[in-house]
């Protein structure tokens, strides 16, 4: 018998599994606030009778992440965590600290099949999907092990949240709730690199959550090059989709773009994508790249990031440079997972 994923389920699930068990229904609300709460074992659960706990056991996991790695950045406190899943998979997160508050940057799948040529989420391609209570843990253990309260997620780690799309959407809903973490939707990111056919479904899901594009090129040819799933959604298909996103649900859009030194950082790619993002109403987050040991991808150089910022502004295109954290402890994504499993793969060989 497959155990029951009980931290992924709403209260809706648990009223009509308590009902099930012949349980009064506000065991529910009670089970999911412990579940919630990050609560590692029934045992601990102390209002829910030993009887009920002892069939839970029986039929239910509660699913939890565990460090393996934890780096710390010198230069401006950011928390880089290698975590440990049930079947000794390896996923990242990453905890930041800003001035409004905590924000945590969530995987949502192992590895990536994406395949985008910068990235090192995606070398290997994809493992397995995270579930909704796999993504809750990596918040929940980030509060714990700091003693803090996270204010904000964005769901721009390891994964691409809209390849599970399912899952994503129940962590949506679980994390919001305010019988649980009662982090608000809108503080909240998902980041894609450009499922159209799920940027279609989140419109209709009416959340204010801040989507994110990861566009990296305005030419068709290269963004193809950089990201495979542009030859399946090319840039027109992608920004009809963000048109009719915004028209939906009325919030701005956010679009990221990774600064390549001589790849797409000249004026001629600045005109452009001030073209493309003509009549949206977002805001461009211009991201030094981030080199990766895997390929051979230069940053541009600060100049020309400042330069690029300035000349979308100057043309109404509301544009900010991110600013790099934990830059001392290789805190973009999949970096830390490739660098065990490099170092796994080389024990084996001995
Ligand atoms: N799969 C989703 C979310 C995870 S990637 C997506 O692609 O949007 C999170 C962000 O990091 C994306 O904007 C991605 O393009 C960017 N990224 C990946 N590798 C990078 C690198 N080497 N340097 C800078 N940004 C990178
Ligand atoms: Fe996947 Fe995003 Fe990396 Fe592309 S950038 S490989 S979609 S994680």
């Amino acid at each position: 018998m497959e155990l029951i994923d009980i931290r992924s389920m709403t209260i809706e699930e648990l009223t009509s599994l308590m009902d099930e068990l012949g349980q009064p229904k506000f065991r529910a609300k009670q089970l999911f606030s412990w579940l919630q709460s990050g609560t590692p074992s029934f045992d601990e659960m102390l209002n829910i009778p030993v009887s009920l706990r002892n069939v839970l056991k029986e039929k239910c996991y509660i699913a939890d992440v565990s460090i393996e790695r934890r780096l710390v950045s010198e230069i401006d406190g950011t928390v880089k965590y290698l975590y440990r899943l049930y079947d000794g998979e390896y996923i990242e997160s990453v905890l930041m600290s800003y001035n409004h508050g905590y924000t945590v940057c969530i995987s949502t799948q192992v590895g990536c099949r994406m395949g985008c040529s910068f990235c090192a989420s995606g070398l290997n391609g994809r493992v397995r999907n995270l579930t909704a209570s796999e993504m809750l843990a990596q918040i929940k253990m980030a509060e714990k092990d700091n003693d803090i309260r996270v204010s904000n997620v964005v769901m721009m780690g390891m994964g691409e949240p809209l390849d599970n799309y399912d899952n994503s959407v129940r962590f949506l809903r679980l994390v919001s709730d305010d019988n649980g973490m009662n982090i608000g939707l809108r503080h909240i990111s998902l980041s894609t690199s450009g499922v159209v056919s799920g940027i279609e479904k989140l419109a209709a899901e009416n959340m204010p959550i801040t989507l994110s594009i990861s566009l990296h090129a305005p030419f068709d040819e290269m963004r193809s090059r950089m990201m495979p799933v542009n030859k399946k959604w090319n840039l027109a298909a992608l920004v009809t989709a963000c048109r009719k996103y915004q028209g939906v649900t009325g919030r701005r859009i956010s679009f990221e773009y990774a600064m390549i030194k001589d790849v797409n950082d000249s004026k001629e790619c600045a005109d452009a994508l001030i073209k493309l993002l003509r009549g949206i109403m977002c805001h461009v987050n211009l991201i030094p790249a981030n080199p990766v040991v895997e390929n051979n991808f230069k940053r541009s150089d600060d100049k020309n990031v400042n330069s690029f910022c300035e000349y979308l502004n100057s043309k109404g295109i509301n544009t900010t440079i991110r600013r790099t954290l934990g830059a001392d402890i290789n805190a973009s994504c999949g970096q830390l997972r490739n660098q065990k499993k490099r170092r796994d793969d080389g024990e084996n060989c001995e």
